[in-house]
């Protein structure tokens, strides 16, 4: 289908270290696409975030949401700051809009480390840390954001949403996530997390988690709770697979999932609906760092690789598909030997030096020796 043409990217580099990572991105999905075979990526860079609020009173442009309709994926750094609110106060997040509009239920976080990177925990199994959470990104606990009710200052309240329909995308998601896993060597057991013993909301996740799952019998499923996976994450993340979870509890785990792969800037995330898809890093703008050339574009390389993935499937594009396994490829090898050390886990290296070490990677693998797929 994309044979003679190029795929349109929607790029949103937004605030703070999002205009620092993009480029590098762009970089390195270019020099993967070439090394893959030739296709063309035809990048559109859109306004959209905090600054573009100030400046034009919408954080998220019609034009721009128009565009971002129109391509084929959307590639998306970071938004939002600090010091550029709302009037109620709240911070600029268009890239919340931007799941709900799209119908972006499925908001892929994986967590795998990457070998050479320093260990978070000390044991030697974290190196095999390699799990994917999956994060409910239109409703839940977030389903009326900036909508939520404070009646005289004496009470505030915010209601959770679980729909049946939604519900049962989000479950179906992670059970073919789970079967593409299991095809790749790992066990593919997708976990519910929940809060099934205490609320209704997500007693009524769990029954459509369960209901899902009979009809996903290849696939071992289970449940957990939130807390007690909070503590699983850190104990034994080496065993963790597929765990699937509503929008806040997702929003908080993957945090914490991103923290011991490294930090955010090794976190790549993909958020997925059935006709739009955007990838972005895990990360945020990063106020504190901005400017100083110190943001791991690791992360947003990875969030690259997912979306060239995403095109492949969606395409049967052999081409993307090699493209998304060298970026990959080259992330290992630039970190494999341990004196790659980003700023944020306390080395030297900034985004150009991280760059530079990737793209040095990449042109040295054999594009051969990569399986794509
Ligand atoms: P948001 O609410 O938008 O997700 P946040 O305030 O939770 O943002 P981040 O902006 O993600 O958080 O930053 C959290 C911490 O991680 C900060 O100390 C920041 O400097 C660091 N950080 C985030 N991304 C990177 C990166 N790519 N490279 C280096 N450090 C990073």
């Amino acid at each position: 289908m994309k044979a003679n043409s190029a795929f349109k990217i929607a790029v949103m580099p937004g605030d703070g270290i999002g205009n620092e990572v993009t480029q590098p991105c762009l970089d390195i999905l270019d020099a993967a696409a070439a090394r893959a075979g030739g296709f063309a990526l035809a990048y559109e860079t859109l306004p959209a975030g905090a600054a573009c609020y100030r400046d034009t009173g919408s954080a998220l442009p019609a034009a721009t949401m128009a565009a971002a309709r129109k391509a084929d994926a959307i590639l998306l750094a970071a938004m939002g700051l600090p010091h550029i609110r709302y009037p109620d106060g709240t911070e600029i997040a268009p890239q919340l809009d931007l799941r709900v509009e799209l119908g972006l239920y499925a908001g892929v976080r994986p967590a795998r480390m990457v070998l050479g990177t320093p260990p978070v925990l000390a044991d030697a199994r974290a190196a095999t840390i390699d799990f994917v959470l999956i994060r409910e990104s239109t409703e839940g606990l977030f389903a009326l954001r900036g909508k939520g009710t404070n009646v005289g200052d004496v009470e505030a309240r915010d209601t959770m949403v679980i729909t049946r329909a939604t519900s049962e995308r989000l479950f179906d998601f992670a059970f073919r996530l789970g079967r593409a896993r299991k095809r790749l060597g790992r066990p593919g057991k997708v976990t519910c997390v929940d809060k099934a013993n205490v609320l209704q909301s997500f007693a009524f996740f769990r029954r459509i988690f369960d209901e899902r799952a009979a009809r996903h019998p290849d696939i071992d499923a289970g449940h957990a709770y939130v807390d007690a996976t909070a503590l699983a994450m850190v104990r034994r993340p080496w065993d963790l697979d597929v765990l699937v979870t509503e929008n806040m509890f997702g929003d908080i785990l993957s945090d914490l999932a991103a923290g011991l792969v490294g930090g955010m800037g090794m976190a790549p995330s993909a958020d997925i609906g059935d006709e739009h898809a955007v990838f972005q890093p895990c990360h945020g703008t990063a106020p504190d760092i901005a400017g100083q050339g110190k943001a791991n574009p690791t992360a947003m390389f990875l969030s690259g690789a997912m979306m060239l993935e995403w095109l492949a499937e969606r395409h049967e594009h052999r081409g993307c598909a090699m493209a998304a396994a060298l970026i990959r490829t080259a992330v290992d090898e630039a970190f494999a030997s341990g004196r790659l050390v980003p700023a944020e886990m306390g080395g030297p290296a900034g985004t150009h030096a991280v760059l530079g070490a990737v793209m040095a990677a990449l042109n040295q693998i054999d594009p051969g020796r990569v399986a794509a797929g």
